[in-house]
């Protein structure tokens, strides 16, 4: 398109997306003009205006209606309308954060595995459902961006840097992250890091840990006339007193992740508070694994059942009432069996 008009200090509006305009962009420009780029809605608000000082308006692309208006509008105002091609927009790549579940692939979203499918690379974390990565994304490059033993995690900014790079080369990008991108995967920063390049992003939501783990040990976190409240915690770092006080004060069910280290100052802290003793306390470690393991005890006994048992990260550690809730309601019917030798069987203790 070129215009047939000089340009030169006049002003022209350009209607449409600025991707898909930006070659009449470039051109009235280029011919000395003073341009702005509006979306359809925002030039009808514009020629609305009493006195819209537009000279030239130029239509690339926006709903029939608005256009149709638009020109009668122009019309009236005697303001030269005309056309010009959108530019198709460059292919460009793009990041989908996918939630992997807690660590078995049956346990991902068919989303989730249709993103993996189709990835030219895959950043993962330690967690999720890492082994079955070669066949749910089987053209993909794998890039390994969580901790192991012995290794240091890549940084944040770092695996962000990685992310929208390639995104930006033109490729499909999954950022596969355990259970859920959203419950402390520092999800929100790798979008936050796409949005500020520009780089397109989708999220596929997962399973979350914080409620999968716990459900496969038989503990449901809310349960009728137990709990009506869950509270999810990280005890990356430890809770501050009045943190404490309020998790109490609540009397839902607390379901803590990353807390294995943490675990003596809240346990301590909780009692402090005026949790009682017998609390019932399950520290879930490696769910959805052979090796999972279940050691349910009492707020008061948990330091020295984790210390027995050499618990270890990763664990999931569930407090409240519900840990025995089924067995509890299973007691109440049968009324045969110890509290205890439920509990255990539940759990697979027995
Ligand atoms: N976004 C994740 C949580 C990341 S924080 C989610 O929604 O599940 C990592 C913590 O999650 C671990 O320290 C542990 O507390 C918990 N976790 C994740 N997967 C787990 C699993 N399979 N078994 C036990 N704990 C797990």
């Amino acid at each position: 398109m070129s215009f047939d008009l000089d340009l030169s200090s006049r002003v022209v509006l350009v209607v449409g997306d600025a991707q898909l305009s930006r070659r009449a962009l470039a051109e009235a420009v280029a011919g000395g003009a003073r341009v702005t780029s509006a979306s359809a809605s925002e030039a009808l608000s514009r020629l609305g205006a009493i006195e819209p000082a537009v000279d030239l308006l130029v239509w690339v692309d926006g709903p029939q209606g608005t256009r149709d208006t638009l020109a009668a509008l122009a019309r009236e105002l005697r303001i030269p309308f005309a056309t010009a091609e959108p530019v198709a927009p460059t292919p460009h790549g793009q990041v989908t954060l996918v939630g992997g579940g807690p660590g078995d692939p049956d346990l991902i979203t068919i989303a989730g595995r249709r993103a993996l499918a189709r990835a030219d690379v895959v950043l993962h974390d330690r967690l999720g459902p890492r082994d079955a990565l070669p066949d749910l994304a089987p053209g993909a490059e794998l890039i390994d961006v969580g901790k192991t033993p012995g290794h240091h995690a890549v940084p944040q900014r770092e695996i962000e840097r990685i992310m929208v790079e390639k995104a930006r080369s033109g490729l499909r990008v999954v950022r596969l992250k355990g259970g859920d991108p959203f419950v402390f995967g520092r999800g929100g920063e790798e979008v936050a890091a796409c949005h500020r390049a520009g780089v397109p992003v989708h999220i596929v939501p997962g399973v979350t840990s914080a409620i999968a783990v716990p459900a496969e040990a038989g503990i449901p976190v809310t349960h009728r006339e137990i709990s009506r409240a869950f509270t999810v915690i990280s005890g990356h770092v430890p809770l501050s007193e009045e943190e404490l006080s309020h998790a109490v004060g609540l009397g839902g069910t607390l379901v803590v992740l990353m807390g294995v280290a943490t675990l003596p100052h809240l346990s301590a802290g909780l009692r402090r508070h005026g949790m009682r003793d017998d609390m019932p306390v399950a520290v879930l470690e490696r769910g959805f694994t052979e090796s999972r393991r279940t050691t349910v005890t009492t707020i008061s006994g948990v330091l020295e059942a984790v210390t027995k048992a050499s618990v270890r990260s990763p664990a999931v550690i569930v407090i409240g009432e519900v840990v025995t809730a089924i067995a509890d309601a299973a007691n109440d019917v049968m009324n045969d069996a110890g509290d205890a030798d439920l509990v255990a069987a539940i759990h697979g203790l027995a």
